[in-house]
């Protein structure tokens, strides 16, 4: 579909049929939790499946449809659904996977709730799982065995920007005929669409970039019809994780403009991390738009810019680091990302906190470990702010 019409453009436009009457530009809220039938037989037709038609909002609604029709055109997938949040879509994706005593392949350094979660089905059910940079084949074949029901890949990896070859995990997961979950919250399909790569599963955390202005929690699943209608009849009706018609009409605005935010957020970002990159007190810049970054071969070939999101590490302890945030005027403390605003967060002490320290150090989440997501603001103030933050900190490093 997309052969016809550029990404952008489907954003916009992509099945917009759903005009019900009066010519509404915009998605009409159907806010509504039940659907009335015009009889008995028509309610026990819905019911068995022979009409087409809603019965209740937990089951199906409108403007839903309306947003999940779209996400799943941008992503190229047959089907998509829409859940209360991120978390509710990882968890039953994760849940439709697996059966107690099962294994998944993880990519290390996992978003944290993610990481929680596999805990608890390993504590609950004995579904087991092991974490892998999958740099290579072998690295990834080496962690496959005969219960190993589906590999689940963060890439870029928060927050140190390592990305994971995703061609390559495809087709290694092909000859072992297990699929690949892709979470895909940091790129969103404008720069990096999975599916088209081979692999089985997207989903988002539509939170962060997909709404894009820090006012709703909401997630989304795409994929082949086949394995999305099970999810639907089982994991997602009867777990329950539904998103609501307003928040879904919240997600179906913000794709509208996701092109020009994004753009904009990875040309601030890329401006933002040269600068940071000069600095004499930043240690290390980690953002997959550098031209040196060490994996920029596989970034070339699967997504489209660097996208918004920088970590740096600075010359110091938990206390320097809280220091310079603490020092910050313009930018905001707070964990997310893909907002409006710049934020800031100290991954060791937030995000990656319920990591042991062992494995976060193993990790490359040290004390000196920043995260920014950068807004959409003109970017000299933003720079103006790091800079009088950053100088400050070195001012007190030379005094001492
Ligand atoms: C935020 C986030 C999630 C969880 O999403 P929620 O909408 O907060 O439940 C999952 N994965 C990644 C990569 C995220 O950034």
């Amino acid at each position: 579909m997309r052969k016809e019409r550029r990404i952008e453009t489907e954003m916009i436009h992509s099945n917009d049929k759903h005009d019900h009457g009066y010519g509404s530009l915009s998605a009409p809220i159907f806010q509504t939790s039940t659907f009335a039938f015009e009889n008995a037989a028509q309610g026990e037709r819905r019911f068995a499946g022979k009409e087409d038609g809603y019965i209740y909002t937990r089951l199906g609604n409108p403007t839903v449809k309306a947003l999940e029709e779209r996400i799943a055109t941008l992503e190229g997938g047959e089907r998509a659904l829409a859940f209360a949040s991120g978390m509710a879509a990882v968890s039953a994706v994760l849940f439709s996977m697996t059966r107690a005593g099962d294994h998944v392949l993880c990519s290390n350094g996992l978003y944290g709730c993610t990481y929680g979660l596999l805990q608890m089905m390993k504590e609950k059910y004995g579904i087991t799982h092991d974490f892998s940079y999958m740099q290579t084949e072998e690295e990834i074949k080496a962690l496959i065995n005969d219960r190993t029901t589906c590999i689940f890949v963060e890439t870029p990896i928060n927050p140190t920007m390592k990305v994971i070859d995703l061609e390559m995990v495809a087709k290694v997961a092909k000859q072992h005929d297990i699929p690949v979950i892709v979470d895909n919250t940091f790129c969103t399909p404008y720069l990096q669409r999975p599916l088209e790569i081979g692999c089985d599963i997207v989903l988002h955390s539509a939170t962060k970039y997909i709404g894009g202005h820090g006012d709703v929690i909401a997630g989304l699943v795409i994929g082949k019809a086949e394995y999305m209608n099970r999810l639907a009849k089982s994991e997602q009706k009867d777990i329950g994780g539904v998103l609501s018609p307003f928040d879904a009409w919240l997600l179906l605005r913000g794709l509208k403009t996701l092109h020009i935010r994004l753009d904009r957020h990875t040309s601030n970002a890329a401006w933002i991390a040269e600068r940071l990159n000069e600095h004499p007190i930043v240690k290390r810049v980690y953002y997959p738009g550098m031209d040196d970054h060490p994996q920029k071969v596989i970034i070339d070939k699967q997504m489209k810019s660097g996208g918004g999101v920088i970590a740096f590490e600075i010359e110091g302890t938990k206390q320097e680091a809280q220091s310079f945030m603490d020092h910050l005027n313009l930018i905001k403390i707070a964990v997310s990302l893909g907002d409006a605003e710049t934020l800031v967060q100290h991954p060791a002490s937030m995000t990656h906190a319920v990591i042991p320290e062992k494995d976060r150090e193993k990790m490359g989440i040290h004390d000196g470990l920043i995260r920014l997501s950068i807004g959409l603001e003109a970017v000299e103030d933003l720079w103006q702010d790091l800079k009088q933050a950053l100088n400050h900190s070195n001012r007190n490093k030379v005094r001492a």
